[in-house]
């Protein structure tokens, strides 16, 4: 076999990138030696379509105790009584669950994309907008919090099956209860996404969605540091509410309608590396540790949005609960969009995204905002009294986003900071 070279140096130009730079992406983390151990195994010759117990193929033994030790400790993690860890990704959790619980064409409702929900909550470009009928709430022009009068008129109003919380660029606690109340209400099934805040909801920092919602459904890449995939939970099992029938003429149980939802409902063979490598990072969840890790993400939160904020730059809802915030660049520079600053503070080694701010006049490929998270920078060992230090760097791109000179000498120092903080053991 003729030995690779070609991936393998962009492999060493990818880690070079990683080591060198501030990395601010509310959505990434990077994941322990042994999470990326168990993601590059053996495990991946294996094929396990099917469950643990029940597979279609033979040598199986090994792999159904790789994933029922993931099933056990997931439970652990959150309290759960139901636990689906095959979901290759965030947004095929989502699609099993639209699988399970509604026909196409059904109406849901879900948090606006341009005010912080997700794709996989009903865009008009994705599976869940094009096949289901898609409604949103929104969050309040006047506060940036999400507008529950408003949910629940609409809930009242059009009656979905289906209501979802949970988003991708919102920095404030949810208020579950209130949601599940009018599921409950309208008969509707309440399902919460927290992609996002999964980490913090695992050491106990934010409020336990499983203990509200019906179904939960998460990536495992976020703050919760394992492999980039997906899973589903819920706190108890219950029938389904409009009764789909087995062809035997049995209700299904909404945990058998789940599980088929992901296989064979939408995904072939379940990767047996990546649901080790899961396994791995719900294990170090666990650990106390793990709860020290992600009181300092959210401390180094807080104190990167006051720093933003003594700075003059407006942050939605004027702070955060969690891992993220939103930031508005109109008020500080009514010029530049969030495309421009985007790329000017990649080209000083700053990794961050831009975004939508609600009630944006740009469009999406402009964008007036900016999203960063902690989540990243506090696994490599970054502290609070870093955090003015990188608003400033930040600050003096973008009052400058288009002199070379002036990204290069911030790049210089952002280089120089991050050599203090080793990233890989090898
Ligand atoms: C990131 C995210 C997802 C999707 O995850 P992928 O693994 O990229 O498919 C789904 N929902 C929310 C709210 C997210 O933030």
């Amino acid at each position: 076999m003729q030995k690779e070279t070609e991936v393998f140096d962009l492999i060493g130009r990818e880690r070079e990138r990683q080591m060198r730079g501030i990395e601010l992406i509310a959505s990434e983390n990077f994941v322990s030696d042994q999470v990326l151990a168990a993601m590059g195994s053996v495990l991946t010759n294996k094929y396990a379509e099917g469950y643990p117990g029940h597979r279609y193929y033979g040598g199986c033994e090994v792999v159904d105790q790789v994933e029922e030790l993931a099933r056990t400790r997931l439970k652990q993690l959150y309290g759960a009584a139901y636990v689906n860890v095959q979901p290759h990704s965030g947004a095929q959790a989502n699609m099993a669950v639209f699988m399970a619980c509604l026909q196409a064409g059904d109406t849901f409702l879900g948090l606006n994309l341009s005010h912080g929900g997700h794709l996989s909550h009903g865009s008009p470009v994705n599976f869940s907008g094009l096949m289901f009928h898609a409604l949103d709430y929104s969050v309040k022009e006047s506060d940036g919090l999400v507008d529950y009068d408003e949910l629940e008129r609409k809930a009242r109003a059009e009656r979905p099956k289906l209501i979802i919380a949970g988003a991708s660029a919102y920095s404030r606690e949810w208020d579950y209860a209130r949601i599940r109340k009018v599921a409950d209400e309208i008969g509707a099934i309440f399902m919460v996404d927290m992609a996002h805040p999964a980490g913090l909801i695992a050491a106990g920092l934010l409020k336990n969605p499983v203990k509200y919602a019906h179904i939960v459904t998460s990536t495992t890449h976020k703050t919760l540091r394992g492999p980039r995939g997906g899973i589903i939970l819920m706190g108890e099992d219950f029938p389904n509410p409009w009764g789909k029938t087995t062809p035997k003429g049995e209700v299904k149980m909404m945990s058998a309608l789940l599980d088929s939802a992901v296989f064979p409902g939408t995904q072939g063979g379940p990767l047996e590396h990546v649901i080790a490598a899961k396994c791995v990072a719900f294990g170090e969840a666990l650990q106390p540790e793990f709860k020290t890790y992600q009181q300092q993400v959210q401390k180094n939160a807080a104190v990167m949005a006051k720093a933003f904020m003594d700075k003059g730059y407006n942050i939605i809802s004027g702070g955060t609960d969690n891992h993220c915030m939103l930031v508005d660049l109109r008020n500080k520079y009514p010029e530049l969009t969030g495309k421009v600053a985007e790329k000017a503070l990649v080209a000083a080694d700053i990794t961050t995204n831009k975004n939508m701010v609600p009630f944006d006049s740009r469009s999406p490929f402009q964008t007036s905002g900016l999203r960063f998270g902690t989540p990243a920078i506090t696994t490599r060992g970054l502290k609070e009294d870093k955090m003015p230090e990188i608003v400033e760097l930040i600050d003096r791109v973008l009052q400058n986003p288009d002199s070379e000179a002036n990204i290069a000498a911030v790049r210089a120092e952002v280089n120089k900071m991050m050599a203090d903080y080793p990233l890989f053991a090898w």
